[in-house]
């Protein structure tokens, strides 16, 4: 029976080293949960890092033999490789680019042949595992080599792609110096899936400029073979998400959190700490927001959680520095004995008690100056249970294309940002609710589950087009 392998960087498991010898613990992330009903089925598998440095053959052999049993086949890298293909041409180099940060980003060689190794790994690891008829679905901008790569050794398997981060447009893209073989390494696959039209656009004006091909409604023939880019807005768990919102332990958080916090209203920030997500320039308008609006000082409580991320970095612990000296400069000017402006949380949270934040939140503010999508828009729209509550979105996010019943912001325009964040706290309830409801509507449709359908649907078609073809 042909059986379908998903590669990405990263596999949905966390393993640590506990007394008991490694505890293994499978991720709950949205990305898992949507893959879940593939890799987890008969001889499907998921290929990719297991998240931790072993040192000897016979602790690599106990992982994978434990991992094989939840379909999972790890791929194991060296600190070396971590830093310089994963922390480095990754992170330091694809990452700021591809999020119109070219500024931050690092042109190393030594990285980039880094990269092309640990693409090379992971090809290896799926050609051992490869038969004739299998499909494989690869993930995001750690792998963009990895489709040509397969294509080379296994010129007849099915390969989709799909890039969870924004592409950029060709003017930015093409300072990349290995922007040629990294567009070649994606065209490797019959299906190229991005979250948005506009990233797929601009995918497809780089292959134009950079590799001289042409499309027609996103197909591209490359070496007789025909491409199909397309795009695919990645969806979430919504019944999940409903779910948690619903259920008594979240109930009592809520509670428990409306008591600490007393009776202000809330705004509430969700991100992983990234300079992509503009937290200072949300800082900034919260700030400019209770200067100018007065009345509302002692009324309003931002609770911003960052989860720590990419911390040995400098560019992040630089970020860190900015954010930390703003939030103390606005507790200190307006904070009182009895009000805090800003509550700052500096790591993560678990589900029950993201979904209480979502619950009790009466403004969202999620203000990314470049998002490939978005998931904590999502998912606070699919927790408010009574539709109550307002949605602040930059239109720099993924999600800005589907939430049409948002406050859209740039989030370059501090005026537009405090303005949105006042119309948010005096949107009269009917309003919410209808913008909230819509906004439901379109979630609950497309979430993770028909993404998933829909990608490996139009896997097939390619496919099946394509031997008509031949
Ligand atoms: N998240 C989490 N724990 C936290 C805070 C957030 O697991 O303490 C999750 C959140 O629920 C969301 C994801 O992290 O599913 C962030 O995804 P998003 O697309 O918003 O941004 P990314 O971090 O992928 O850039």
């Amino acid at each position: 029976m042909p059986k379908t392998i998903i590669v990405s960087n990263r596999l949905p498991v966390k393993i640590q080293k506990g007394d008991q010898g490694l505890e293994y613990q499978t991720s709950e992330g949205g990305l898992a949960t949507g893959l879940g009903s593939i890799y987890k089925e008969g001889n499907n598998v998921w290929i990719g890092w297991p998240g931790l440095y072993v040192d000897s053959k016979e602790t690599e052999q106990e992982i994978t033999t434990r991992l094989q049993e939840s379909n999972m086949s790890p791929v194991f890298l060296s600190a070396e490789e971590i830093r310089d293909y994963y922390e480095g041409f990754s992170n330091e180099t694809l990452w700021p680019t591809f999020h119109y940060f070219s500024n931050y980003a690092i042109y190393e060689n030594e990285l980039w042949e880094a990269y092309f190794r640990v693409n090379l790994k992971f090809c290896e690891e799926v050609v051992r595992l490869a038969e004739p008829g299998d499909t494989l679905w690869i993930h995001d901008y750690q792998l963009l080599l990895l489709p040509q790569l397969i294509r080379e050794r296994l010129p007849e398997s099915s390969i989709g792609f799909f890039l969870h981060i924004p592409f950029p447009s060709y003017e930015v893209f093409r300072m990349l110096p290995w922007r040629r073989q990294l567009l070649k390494g994606l065209l490797g696959a019959d299906l190229i899936g991005f979250h948005t039209y506009d990233d797929m656009r601009h995918f497809l004006s780089s292959v134009n400029r950079i590799v001289m091909l042409t499309h027609t409604n996103g197909q591209v023939d490359v070496n007789n073979r025909r491409v199909l880019v397309d795009a695919f807005p990645m969806g979430i768990d919504y019944q999940n998400y409903a779910a948690t919102a619903a259920a008594p332990d979240t109930i009592k958080k809520e509670v428990r959190f409306r008591t600490a916090l007393g009776e202000v209203k809330v705004a509430l920030s969700i991100d992983r700490l990234d300079y992509s997500k503009g937290i200072p320039n949300r800082l900034q308008a919260f700030e400019m927001f209770l200067e100018r609006y007065p009345e509302w000082r002692g009324k309003v409580s931002l609770v911003m959680v960052l989860v720590p991320s990419r911390d040995r970095v400098g560019r992040y612990k630089d970020l860190k520095e900015d954010i930390d000296e703003r939030v103390g400069r606005i507790n200190g000017q307006y904070g009182r004995l009895n009000w805090t402006p800003v509550h700052y949380f500096y790591r993560s949270f678990p589900l029950n008690s993201l979904s209480a934040f979502y619950r009790i939140a009466d403004v969202a503010l999620v203000t990314p100056m470049r998002d490939g999508m978005n998931l904590v828009a999502k998912e606070y729209v699919a927790s408010k249970l009574d539709q109550r509550g307002v949605l602040v979105l930059s239109e720099m996010a993924g999600a800005s294309r589907e939430l049409l019943d948002s406050l859209q912001i740039n989030p370059n325009d501090i005026n537009g940002m405090v303005d949105a964040i006042h119309a948010s706290l005096v949107m009269s309830e009917s309003e919410q609710e209808r913008r909230m409801s819509n906004m439901q509507a379109t979630i609950r449709k497309y979430d993770i589950h028909n993404w998933v359908r829909v990608f490996m649907d139009r896997l097939s078609f390619i496919k099946e087009k394509q031997d008509k073809m031949s």
